[in-house]
């Protein structure tokens, strides 16, 4: 059943409309956006899928397909940060957000039937494409003229402030500002924005997303732990953010580090930053195989210097290199989640293949394989 039929069942009338926002995945810059640098996500396929309506009587009421229960009933006058622990907290949130930036109107309420194809917990955003759907659908209803880059920083406020994840901003903008045939350029210091050509069909190439089937969990303090040594790394080269170190003055700036680990992030996020602009001109330039080593030098830096990888995403760069790829490496937060491969159309099969039995070998759970064909972002579908 769509998510049309799906809200008339419920609710009894049809929908005003339909949205569609799309999960994503990164393809190099990580742990950048906090450091006001580079990244470079595209939107996937895959979407959050929201139908809606109007209500005029104060009560948000929030049902998804994807979750076991009942409608979700609320009052938009009673959201409380930090209260609401299932999943109602993401589109509740938003609807908290527009409020709090003095968009009154939501205070009517609304009723919300979603279904989502974005796999969830493998660092595709399906949070952030639950967000970016409610707040364009709610943006389009009430005609608040919000922009996407806008939708995207209240929905980040949502998820910071009312869900309390505190996730940077590239996972709503690439949700709502993505477009087709393109990966998006944020820089996360002004959170300017610019689409890349990255048209891989016409190349003959792919981009395979390939789950690991680890769930990441940051909530274990590694993330946090990774922020304070790059803020640290920061304080004591008198820069307020990594940003400032540029990538020909490195060298200079880890000899003036004393502490390993430090250095260690430093050297990670400068140089990552760096391999953000590398893939632009590549793309610009057309020349979009050799991207391919760029991708696998980020993979060793998280591996290696930032320390966020894990043994099956390590078998997925390794394996796939080893069988044909271009370049790969692992994408999101670590600890598991996925990675990206590039690779030859005509060797797809080849290098999947190898994947999947490396993985056997090893009594790892069969990973999840798709391409990552570079998609729209937010839009309203009906
Ligand atoms: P990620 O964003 O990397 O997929 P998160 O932990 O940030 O992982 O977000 C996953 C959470 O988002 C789920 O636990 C659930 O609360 C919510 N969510 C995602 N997709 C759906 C869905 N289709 N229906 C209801 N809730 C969803
Ligand atoms: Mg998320």
């Amino acid at each position: 059943m769509g998510v049309r039929e799906g809200f008339e069942e419920l609710y009894g009338a049809a929908p005003e409309g339909v949205w569609a926002a799309p999960g994503r995945v990164n393809l190099i810059g990580e742990y950048t956006d906090f450091n006001e640098g580079f990244v470079m996500p595209l939107a996937l396929p895959h979407t959050a899928v929201a139908a809606v309506s109007r209500r005029e009587d104060g009560v948000l009421r929030l049902h998804s397909a994807d979750i076991e229960g009942p409608v979700v009933e609320l009052r938009v006058d009673e959201l409380v940060p930090l209260t609401n622990t299932s999943w109602a907290a993401y589109p509740a949130g938003v609807v908290w957000a527009l409020r709090e930036a003095g968009h009154a109107t939501v205070a009517g309420g609304a009723d919300i039937h979603l279904a989502s194809t974005v796999p969830t917990g493998a660092g595709l955003s399906s949070s952030a494409a639950l967000e970016v759907v409610t707040a364009l659908a709610l943006n389009d209803l009430y005609e608040l003229g919000l922009t996407g880059p806008q939708l995207a920083r209240l929905s980040q406020r949502a998820e910071n402030d009312f869900v309390g994840v505190p996730c940077g901003v590239m996972d709503q903008t690439a949700s709502a500002c993505c477009v087709e045939g393109h990966a998006l350029h944020l820089d996360c210091r002004d959170l300017s924005i610019r689409q890349v050509p990255f048209d891989l069909a016409s190349q003959g190439l792919e981009l395979l997303v390939v789950d690991s089937r680890v769930k990441h969990a940051l909530g274990d303090g590694a993330y946090a732990e990774r922020r304070a040594g790059c803020e640290e790394g920061a304080r004591q080269l008198g820069v307020t953010h990594l940003r400032d170190v540029a990538y020909e003055e490195l060298d200079g700036a880890l000899e003036r580090l004393t502490d390993e680990r430090v250095r260690r992030y430093v050297r990670h996020v400068v140089s990552d930053d760096h391999r953000v602009e590398q893939v632009i001109a590549l793309l610009d330039a057309g020349d979009v195989r050799a991207i391919g080593p760029v991708l696998t030098d980020g993979h060793r830096s998280l591996r290696d210097d930032l320390r966020i990888s894990c043994p099956e995403l390590d078998l997925v760069v390794s394996t796939a290199n080893a069988s044909g790829a271009l370049g790969a490496r692992m994408t999101g937060g670590g600890f598991g989640g996925s990675a990206v491969v590039l690779v030859e159309s005509a060797d797809v099969d080849t290098v999947t293949k190898a994947i999947t039995e490396a993985f056997a070998a090893a009594g790892y759970t069969a990973p999840r394989v798709f391409p990552a064909v570079p998609s729209a972002g937010a839009r309203r579908v009906a």
